[in-house]
């Protein structure tokens, strides 16, 4: 899956990611989050993202200014 990937999500193409490297949000469990979390801080579709990457239960990434680890827990928090 691609970040840029718009089919299914529209909004996608406002998001502040656009043009950043795709590794900054995929830091997986042993990186450094902080960048593509800074990134998100300033997206003016970050609630859509997040809707999007909670409606889908994905796993992996930086979605929403959310690393999985805390989609998680607000998963299971809302649960
Ligand atoms: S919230 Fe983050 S991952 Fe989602 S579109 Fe915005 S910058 Fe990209």
């Amino acid at each position: 899956m691609s970040l840029l990937d718009f089919e299914d999500r529209p909004w996608a193409a406002f998001g502040s990611c656009r043009g950043a490297d795709p590794d900054l949000f995929f830091p997986g469990s042993e990186g450094d989050p902080r960048e593509g979390l800074r990134i998100c801080s300033g997206c003016p579709v970050a609630d859509e993202c997040l809707d999007w990457a909670l409606e889908t239960r994905i796993h992996y990434g930086i979605w929403g200014g959310m690393t999985e680890r805390q989609r998680r827990r607000l998963l299971r928090r809302s649960a």
